[in-house]
């Protein structure tokens, strides 16, 4: 059992040294506010394990870990919170023991079960924020729709081998995620997948996730962020909204 040590909103005098390097970039009201913060990380796969870390490492004040698989050998060449000795494990519990001991001064909660149409209001609702750390469209679109209903922040994440994307969707600042992109995406079954890629894209979702929490920089909010390994270019592509979807009202 894990105690939590989140008894005030206000920070401790340890959690102000814990975060010393990052309160000149955000400030004690921007770090206050990532404390009161609750994200919900749907996918504890390569993308979830860093940005679990990631947003752990911040102090975001309430994680949510979501997912339903267990932990294979063939996970472990990426997925940084999974071990040897984790396989078999439920990736969310194995996800959480590691993020509650990175950063014991934080709430975790682990649910070990796949995001569907049943349990997303219910997860989603709780929460202000959702990473996606998924492998296929369909439950993207799943949270995306729940998401823009409940009115909460929704960051999309994807990779391909060397190349990868972020979509950050802010409901009634952008359009939906599904009107953004093309209707018939599918997602290809064990495509290729490196460690060093999904970092940097889990860390371009979460530093796109603070900016619009504390209003830090420049949000890319309804932009795609193309990340192409291979050339090492990052381009920023603003997308054309479908007319006529759901979130046009
Ligand atoms: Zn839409």
């Amino acid at each position: 059992m894990t105690l939590s040590r989140r008894h005030t909103n206000k920070l401790s005098p340890i959690e102000l040294v814990r975060y010393d390097r990052q309160l000149p970039v955000f400030g004690i009201e921007g770090q206050t506010k990532l404390k009161e913060t609750s994200v919900a990380v749907i996918g504890a796969g390569g993308l979830g394990s860093f940005e679990l870390l990631y947003l752990a490492g911040l102090g975001v004040g309430k994680i949510v870990i979501v997912d339903g698989d267990t932990v294979e050998e063939s996970n472990l060449n990426r997925q940084v919170l999974h071990w040897e000795e984790d396989i078999g494990k439920p990736k969310a519990l194995s996800a959480a023991e590691k993020i509650r001991r990175f950063n014991p001064y934080i709430e975790v909660e682990a649910i070990p079960e796949k995001l569907t149409e049943s349990n997303a209001e219910e997860i989603i609702g709780r929460v202000d924020a959702v990473l996606d750390a998924l492998d296929n469209w369909e439950t993207r679109f799943l949270i995306d729709r729940v998401a823009y209903k409940l009115e909460k922040i929704f960051i999309h994440a994807g990779i391909y081998g060397l190349e990868g994307q972020v979509i950050p969707i802010v409901p009634g600042e952008t359009s939906c995620l599904r009107c953004l992109l093309p209707p018939k995406l599918t997602s290809p079954p064990r495509f290729p997948a490196i460690a060093p890629t999904v970092g940097i894209i889990a860390g371009i979702a979460v530093i796109e996730l603070i900016k619009i929490l504390t209003g830090i920089g420049e949000s890319n909010k309804g932009k795609m962020i193309v990340f192409d390994g291979s050339t090492m270019e990052i381009m920023r592509v603003d997308l054309k909204p479908r007319p006529n979807c759901v979130c046009v009202e």
